[in-house]
């Protein structure tokens, strides 16, 4: 299985960039690289893509859904207690390489 794969196959739960990169040992970069391709082939194949936006601690500040790591300080208030992105991506209906 490829480590794209094995990704799509994690993204099938809501997972940060962090989280995942921590599992498989790669760095946030090649996470994102990875998940931002899983996304599109799935948005190309109709499955359901679910972004949980980065979101402001202190003032509840909403970032944008495409931005998928997380951002390092709020625009808003400039705080810097943030929550991450929580990506889900509906799992591919062929499994036969899984
Ligand atoms: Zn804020």
């Amino acid at each position: 299985m490829t480590i794209r794969h094995r990704i799509g196959v994690l993204l099938a739960e809501p997972r940060t960039v962090s989280s995942l990169a921590h599992e498989l040992r790669l760095t946030r970069p090649e996470v994102e690289d990875h998940v931002r391709h899983l996304i599109r082939s799935a948005r190309a194949t109709g499955r359901r893509v679910a972004v949980e936006p980065a979101k402001c601690r202190s003032c509840g500040y909403l970032f944008n859904e495409d931005k998928i790591t997380k951002p390092g300080k709020c625009p808003d208030c400039r705080g810097t207690r943030l929550y991450e992105p929580l990506i889900r991506i509906d799992p591919a209906e062929d499994r036969d390489d899984a």
